[in-house]
């Protein structure tokens, strides 16, 4: 099965080998031209490392630094299997070391003030850092305190969220022994990272509470601000609504979580009427996985790359991922704003773009990488069985023909799991998107 996932991939995956050499393909005085340059990567994450790598392999004596604080890194599109109890948490985990190739320096620290006007990056432990071209991939976070009384939820024994590490493996524990009730799931507003992961949660404990003959005590509860379960795609949308109207979910929409009263197990949302108008509901939970809101790392969202109105995000330019006020800063992954989706599989996509852009800033060439907005999601339906899918700015699908986008199939179910890791660790941190 995952031989076939894999086959398919490989099929789209050659289509773009041509692509990948030639944004690579440079002359040896072009090399020459670009090893003159300093790239100072901020975040060594998938976002970071993969933009590093992938510089290597265009141009291996290329002058790379990259900043990142973690010893160990954590594989988060895992996070999700392991709340399902497929993954163990040492699954999900990497020694940051690891990853780093000898090519890189590594300034173990935290970026403390990016000062752009002078090119340069300040680390916490006091480092000043000059670069001729910056890479932001600093990521986004959980904001657990953005959501008055959820932080204090989250100690119970009733609440958890596969947004962190710990609390993933505490959720299995708790969905796997949920005797009935309330089960109560909710999508924060604001940006989110991997904004299927909420709903994939819900759809795998639904599932796995029939298996053990205990769905008819559990009353499911999605609630969500928006006004459909996938709005950014609408094809896979009407899909999926009846499908899991049909599971018994109870999905309320424009509901927006503004409150979480652990004394009383009780979910207080705004009922939006669209219209700038909402009213109080309260709802009661004997299970609660509760979404905070996201924003980014206090250096990026206080600092001088973002802008009024962008939530903290990178000032970015949606298309080349250049800054749209500093040009020899680009950037990549969740914190750039660009209003893509927040995923692994948008990196695959925006890395290629920027290491192109970024050898023709180098060599004075107008930027030639554009980013079309694409992304993926693979949407766990049940135990066994998965929707793929690849969408771009516009919401539309792409690459039907590799995908059967709309089908729940084993395949894709076992190249999440197996697969997908794999080629995170082996393909996209190599460099090799
Ligand atoms: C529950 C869950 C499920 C997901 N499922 C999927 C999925 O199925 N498919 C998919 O494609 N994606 C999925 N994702 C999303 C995916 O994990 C993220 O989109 C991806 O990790 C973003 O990469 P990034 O490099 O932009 O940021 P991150 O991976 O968040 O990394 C940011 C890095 O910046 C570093 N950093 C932070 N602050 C500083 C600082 N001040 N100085 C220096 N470094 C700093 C951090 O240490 C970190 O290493 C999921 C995520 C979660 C949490």
């Amino acid at each position: 099965m995952m031989g076939i996932g894999a086959g398919v991939l490989v099929a789209g995956g050659a289509a773009g080998g041509y692509g990948y050499r030639r944004s690579l393909r440079l002359s040896s005085s072009e090399a020459r031209q670009v090893e003159k340059a300093h790239f100072l990567v901020a975040g060594g994450s998938i976002g970071g490392l993969t933009v590093a790598a992938r510089l290597l392999r265009g141009v291996p004596n290329a002058k790379v630094t990259v900043i990142e604080p973690r010893s160990v890194h954590h594989y988060q599109p895992g996070y999700t299997l392991v709340g399902a109890g497929v993954y163990k948490e040492s699954d999900v985990l990497f020694d940051q070391g690891s990853l780093m190739q000898d090519e890189m320096r590594w300034v173990k620290d935290y970026v403390e003030a990016f000062e752009p006007e002078h090119n340069r990056v300040v680390t916490r432990g006091g480092e000043r850092i000059d670069y001729d071209y910056l890479i932001v991939g600093l990521g986004v976070e959980t904001d657990w305190d953005s959501t008055e009384g959820l932080s204090a939820a989250l100690e119970t024994p009733y609440a958890a969220n596969i947004y962190d590490l710990k609390s993933s493996s505490k959720y299995w524990q708790l969905a796997k022994g949920f005797e009935g009730g309330d089960a109560v799931f909710t999508f924060p507003t604001g940006y989110v990272k991997c904004g299927g992961a909420p709903q994939k949660i819900s759809f795998l404990s639904e599932d796995l509470w029939r298996s053990q003959g205990k769905r008819d005590r559990v009353n499911v509860h999605f609630h969500t601000p928006q006004a459909a379960l996938f709005p950014a795609v609408p094809a896979v949308n009407e899909v999926v609504t009846p499908m899991m109207e049909k599971r018994g979910l109870n999905l309320h929409y424009r509901q927006a979580l503004r409150a979480v009263d652990p004394s009383t197990r009780t979910a207080i949302f705004e009922q939006l009427d669209g219209n700038g108008g909402s009213r109080e509901l309260r709802q009661h939970y004997d299970l609660l996985h509760a979404m905070p809101r996201f924003r980014t790392p206090a250096p990026l969202r206080n600092g001088p790359l973002t802008a009024e109105g962008i939530g903290g995000q990178l000032e970015v330019d949606r298309h080349t991922l250049q800054h749209k006020r500093f040009p020899n800063v680009f950037g990549v992954g969740d914190c750039a704003g660009t209003g893509a989706a927040k995923t692994a599989a948008t990196i695959r996509k925006q890395a290629p773009v920027v290491v192109q852009n970024l050898f023709d800033a180098a060599l004075g060439r107008s930027l030639s990488g554009v980013y079309d907005g694409a992304s993926g999601c693979p949407l766990l339906t049940r135990y066994g069985r998965c929707m793929m899918f690849e969408f771009d700015y516009n919401g539309n699908l792409v690459n039907e023909w590799m995908y059967q986008p709309t089908k729940e199939t084993r395949r894709w179910w076992q190249f999440k799991v197996h697969g997908l890791k794999r080629m995170y660790r082996h393909v996209m941190l190599n460099g090799w998107v």
